[in-house]
């Protein structure tokens, strides 16, 4: 064992470059050699004894043992102090007892270190050649020559090949603890866990008791439980109710100071009483062990000592990179809240744990989080989600699971009783003190039993986020359940949007046109271009299911490219059926009208099909007038400059500011349907379209009234002033060939209605 003392004395400066510093000083007794004399010869035994009483050989003294026959030596030998040399008669019970005894050390006993002398009484009965060469023979000689010199070079020679041989393996069997101890270490993950396992290593090695605390400076700042100053980190024995504790609350005082003076120097501390060894590490975490052992020290075992410790300095390090690596992969930075896979990782634990009845997940999502960011900027931003974080923690943080999901998105795991909306809701009703200010936040939740997860954790996790996205459009500011009927819309939802896909492949998307009367002159000015869809079996899927479905999937971006030119190319088609003047009003998205290629797509529609570019309206609905307005501006004008005109679609059914409206050139508001409906049987519901056209008119834009369906409803709208009308009364939307037909009958004063299913072409 590397404990075991060899040398004289244990007191060692500051050695140069080895980090090892005994402060302590210790006055050390110098162990012995044990001599072990095997002869049925008692004469042997005592002119041995007396030849080399006083002697001591390579500083230390020499201590005899006394066996009379093979077999009392072999019951010394089976409980054996550390015998250096072994002194052995060849001819004792029997002719070769010596021989039978050496077989028994070596390979029974498997002492290997022991160094054996062959003495023989008679000259010329020499042990063959063979035996000196397979049992590892020191030396071997007559009884005669064993005079007090030749024994003492010859004792002296043993002993120092016995010293040799030992201090070989001693080292090797430290590196092969310490490879060992390394490789058990690196398989704990964590620092607590590693540093337990120093203890328990640490105190293998130096074969000591498992008695010590290890304490680490600095713990990492993502660490869960962050803490300044130093921390007992792992504790076993006597010590282990100190886990956890500040250095600096140690009641103990000797354990204390020792380990501060190790942090503070630098080095290890050896004493009478204990050891403290010094750990290194660059990233100023580092570490101090005490154990309450003292330990002998040579130089064998102060270089195993060197590479344990820097062997558990790079393990530290690493350790301590993995556990930030782990925090950077479960825990986000800005709040130190358990990030989404974190809590993915505890609703699967719960989903497993067969309680799921009972416990219910949470989302909740600051309203209008990115504006604030926007306005008063990311310090700002940061700080109210810190505090949001913190005030999570200290009201639900000891009972449910927290994380942070998304920006302004936090999550709440727990019972279902301690996560009502109501107690919720109460968390965020008293005010944020951000840089002084009281601020009152608006948070939307989206609550998901767990009783409703079929799958893992993730799944439980898309349930909390749908209700979330339906608190989102439906119940700002408040919450809503997660059903599973939400679960089958967005399945159904899913189904449709892979075959839209399909559809667009096999080409089965059309357009229809339905025509626009000048009310004033009862004739075709215009017509707008209307998407359909034809599924496999020729049923026709409505505009409102799959047109939300394109935007929200981005496939709008392509599909309105595609209607845009079509209906480019149609119009001058028309012009050249001869039905010149016809505007083609064209419906454009949110997401079309925002996407950089936009304007260029418009280009290349107009150029490409050689139209008369004052003959196309883009149609923007009223949420493209929530736009940011410079944007707009910029968008509008850009399309201005191209020849096109611009109409509001569903005028009313938005937000659109009046001043929006002054200051945006647009040329047409359209009124929507929903305000024609009972326009000529209610007089009140006339106030709105009588509204909108007046405005229309002040600010010199023509106005278009849709969804016109009887004589009655067109009557009133000619009567209010309005320019233009489109609507079943005129038309349904029909196809290229029909329309064609239909204008070609001069239709636009007969009031025909084809059925707007007609046959593909
Ligand atoms: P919208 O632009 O307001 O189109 C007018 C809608 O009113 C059309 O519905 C049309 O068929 C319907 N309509 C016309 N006259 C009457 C009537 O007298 N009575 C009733 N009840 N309805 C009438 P549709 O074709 O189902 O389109 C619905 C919406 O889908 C459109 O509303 C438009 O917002 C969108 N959409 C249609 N085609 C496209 C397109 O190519 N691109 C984009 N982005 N959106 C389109
Ligand atoms: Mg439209
Ligand atoms: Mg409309």
């Amino acid at each position: 064992m590397v404990n075991k003392a060899l040398d004289d004395e244990l007191v060692f400066a500051d050695e140069a470059g080895s980090g090892l510093t005994t402060v302590v000083k210790t006055e050390q007794k110098r162990p012995p050699w044990n001599v072990l004399i095997v002869d049925d010869d008692p004469d042997v035994h005592t002119t041995t004894t007396f030849a080399l009483r006083g002697t001591e050989i390579l500083g230390c003294p020499l201590v005899f043992l006394h066996a009379d026959s093979a077999a009392q030596a072999r019951e010394i030998l089976a409980s054996p102090p550390d015998i250096a040399v072994i002194l052995l008669d060849v001819v004792m019970e029997q002719e070769d007892s010596g021989l039978q005894l050496v077989h028994t050390i070596r390979n029974e006993f498997k002492m290997s270190e022991t160094r054996i002398i062959l003495r023989t009484g008679q000259p010329g009965y020499a042990p063959e050649m063979d035996a000196i060469r397979d049992y590892d023979i020191n030396d071997y000689k007559t009884k005669s020559e064993l005079t007090r010199n030749k024994l003492f070079t010859t004792l002296t020679s043993a002993i120092r090949s016995y010293r040799q041989i030992r201090t070989i393996n001693t080292s090797r069997r430290g590196l092969d603890m310490i490879v060992h101890a390394t490789g058990e270490l690196l398989a704990l993950s964590g620092i607590r866990n590693f540093a337990a396992g120093v203890i328990t290593q640490m105190a293998a090695l130096l074969g000591v008791q498992p008695e010590g605390l290890i304490c680490v400076q600095r713990p990492p700042e993502l660490s869960p439980a962050p803490s300044d100053g130093t921390l007992v980190i792992a504790a076993a024995g006597r010590y282990a109710d100190m886990i956890n504790m500040p250095l600096d609350d140690i009641h103990e005082d000797r354990v204390k100071h020792a380990l501060i003076a190790c942090l503070d120097k630098g080095q290890h501390v050896f004493s009478e009483q204990y050891t403290v060894l010094f750990f290194g590490s660059r990233t100023q975490r580092n570490m101090a062990a005490y154990l309450d052992s003292a330990i002998n020290i040579d130089d064998a075992s102060r270089q195993l000592l060197e590479v344990f410790c820097s062997n558990i300095s790079i393990g530290l390090e690493n350790t301590l990179l993995f556990s930030q690596l782990h925090d950077f992969a479960y825990f986000d930075s800005l709040t130190t809240l358990p990030n989404r896979r974190s809590l993915i990782n505890k609703l699967d634990e719960r989903l497993l744990g067969g309680e799921r009845g009972r416990y219910t997940l949470a989302l909740i999502d600051i309203d209008g989080f990115a504006d604030t960011n926007d306005a008063l900027g990311h310090q700002y931003g940061d700080d109210l989600l810190k505090a949001v974080a913190a005030r999570m923690r200290t009201t639900l943080g000891s009972q449910c699971n927290l994380a942070r999901l998304a920006a302004d998105t936090f999550a709440v795991l727990g019972q279902i009783e301690l996560l009502l909306p109501a107690n919720l809701q109460a968390i965020f009703r008293a005010p944020f003190v951000l840089h002084g200010q009281d601020v009152v936040l608006s948070v939307t939740m989206g609550i998901a039993h767990l009783v409703d997860v079929d799958g893992d954790g993730a799944e439980a996790l898309k349930n909390a986020y749908l209700a979330l996205r339906r608190a989102k459009t439906h119940h700002r500011g408040e919450y809503a359940f997660f059903t599973r009927d939400m679960a089958l819309e967005i399945r159904e939802r899913s189904r449709l949007l892979q075959s839209l896909r399909v559809a667009i492949e096999r080409q089965r998307l059309f357009l229809v046109y339905q025509p626009q009367i000048d009310l004033s002159t009862s004739k075709v000015c215009g017509i707008e271009a209307l998407l359909r869809w034809r599924s496999e079996d020729g049923r026709l899927i409505e505009p409102s299911r799959f047109i939300p479905i394109a935007e929200h999937s981005g496939m709008i971006i392509g599909i309105g490219e595609w209607v845009l030119r079509m209906a480019c190319f149609q119009q001058a088609e028309l012009s050249r059926k001869g039905f010149p003047g016809i505007s083609m009003a064209i419906n454009i998205s949110v997401a079309q009208f925002r996407h950089p290629r936009f304007i260029a797509s418009v280009q290349s529609a107009l150029a490409d099909s050689g139209v008369d570019p004052t003959l196309i309206e883009l149609e923007i609905t009223e949420s493209v007038a929530m736009e940011e307005i410079d944007f707009l501006g910029r968008t509008l004008e850009t399309m201005k400059g191209l020849g096109v005109r611009v109409a509001v679609d569903d005028f009313g059914t938005g937000f659109s500011s009046l001043s929006y409206l002054q200051r945006l050139q647009v040329d047409r508001l359209k009124i929507d349907r929903g305000f024609i409906v009972d326009i000529a049987s209610d007089e009140r519901a006339r106030r709105i379209p009588e509204l909108v056209i007046d405005l229309g008119h002040k600010l010199g834009l023509s106005v278009i009234a849709e969804g016109v369906e009887t004589a009655a409803q067109a009557e009133t709208l000619k009567a209010l002033g309005c320019d233009e009308a489109q609507g079943f009364l005129y038309c349904r939307p029909i196809e290229p060939h029909a329309l064609l037909e239909w204008l070609g009958k001069g239709a636009g004063m007969a009031l025909i209605n084809p059925p707007e299913t007609a046959p593909p072409q």
